[in-house]
């Protein structure tokens, strides 16, 4: 069997293990310490001045922390996009909440602005305003920002924007991650860095980043004895793992140039195949990290994504499916849902394709050439 080419794998810098071994040598092994406050210099550093930056156990427990900050609670609506990762949408469950899905649109793939204000204004009508809206960057593509927030803003309900898969990406020049009431990034070993597991919430109120870290390392109340006046959770980042974030920070840049390289890659390949569209930028406001590229195909016009992620798969090559809309999976079918099929067709007829920033040229060959066989 030839080597596994992954969809996205762990690609190190070089300087994690330095970090690393300061941890061990100055017996920070708890959690906490140096590390923890390296990496969310380095994050906060690259987001700009005056975002603030609670590092935490992974992006998921990110967002819960996020829904418990913005008061989510038990009856509670929270409008989440449909095409997602399945952890975008969990955490509204953890709070009792009810999820609202939400259609995407053509060219960003994210949360249709449209479609928002319409479920806003149902939701509303039928007598409950939505607590918070969840907006995604898919693949790393911005969400259209502007028209979102103007949404959003015109109804008084704040965005908890989900950069998991954007760390890197711009919106008109400024990084994801810094356009939400509050913001979450993850560095799951699959993300365009990563911690081996782990995430962050971003605000630009500290009391607020005070507030989640309180949370995060099981709501001690100050006195000598364990006190408590609040649920608390253990979602601190380790100071382990941590060592390993401030090692990637230092390649970041480095690592969306290599993503970039491999959408021109692909685009190179599909760019004269009829019925294959290369996912892109749709105007100089986005620019995505291209954390994976993806492609849709129109079957009547050309292969159908199966046949090419089976014949991939014969070459132990791994690509995927688009993410399957949440009001589509069986957990979840029975929430409300306000669109139309755009996401739908979106998961029949899309296909990640590998995407590592560790990708070789003879991988590439492999894929290049696994890829012409069927095209
Ligand atoms: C990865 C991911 C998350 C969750 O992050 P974890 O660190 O794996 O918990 C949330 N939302 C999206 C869109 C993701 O891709």
């Amino acid at each position: 069997m030839k080597e596994r080419i992954y969809l996205s794998s762990p690609h190190m810098g070089g300087t994690e293990k330095k970090y690393v071994d300061e941890a061990f040598e100055t017996n920070w092994i708890a959690p906490l310490g140096p590390n923890v406050t390296g990496f969310e210099e380095a994050l906060e550093a690259h987001l700009g001045s005056g975002f603030h930056v609670a590092a935490l156990s992974s992006g998921t427990a990110a967002i819960h922390l996020a829904l418990i900050q913005l008061g989510v609670g038990t009856g509670d609506e929270v409008i989440c996009q449909s095409m997602t990762f399945s952890a975008s949408a969990n955490p509204i469950i953890y709070q009792g909440a009810t999820p609202v899905f939400v259609d995407s649109e053509e060219d960003t793939w994210n949360i249709c602005p449209k479609a928002l204000e319409e479920a806003i204004k149902d939701r509303i009508s039928k007598g409950t305003k939505p607590k918070a809206i969840i907006a995604v960057h898919l693949y790393g593509m911005p969400f259209k920002v502007d028209e979102v927030m103007a949404v959003a803003n015109h109804y008084g309900i704040p965005v908890l924007e989900d950069s998991a898969e954007a760390l890197g990406s711009l919106y008109k020049g400024k990084p994801c991650g810094t356009f939400g009431n509050l913001s979450i990034l993850s560095f799951n070993g699959n993300k365009i860095i990563t911690t081996s597991g782990g995430g962050a919430l971003v605000t630009q109120d500290p009391a607020i980043k005070e507030k989640v870290v309180f949370w995060a390392t099981q709501a001690r109340d100050n006195a000598p004895h364990y006190q408590h006046s609040e649920i608390g959770y253990n979602y601190r980042l380790s100071n382990i793992c941590a060592g390993i974030g401030r090692g990637q920070m230092e390649v970041l840049d480095k690592h969306v140039q290599l993503r970039r390289n491999n959408h021109s890659f692909y685009s190179e390949i599909f760019k004269d195949v009829t019925g294959v569209k290369v996912f892109t930028e749709t105007s100089e406001d986005f620019y995505s990290n291209h954390w994976l590229t993806c492609i849709t195909v129109d079957e009547s016009n050309a292969f159908s994504t199966e046949a090419l992620r089976v014949a991939l798969a014969a070459e132990n090559i791994e690509s995927r499916p688009l993410w399957k809309p949440m009001h589509l999976q069986p957990v979840f079918e029975n929430y409300p849902y306000y669109g139309a099929n755009v996401a739908e067709n979106l998961f029949k007829n899309g296909l990640c394709l590998p995407s590592g920033s560790n990708l070789t040229t003879e991988q590439k060959q492999r894929i290049n050439n696994a890829i012409t066989q069927i095209v």
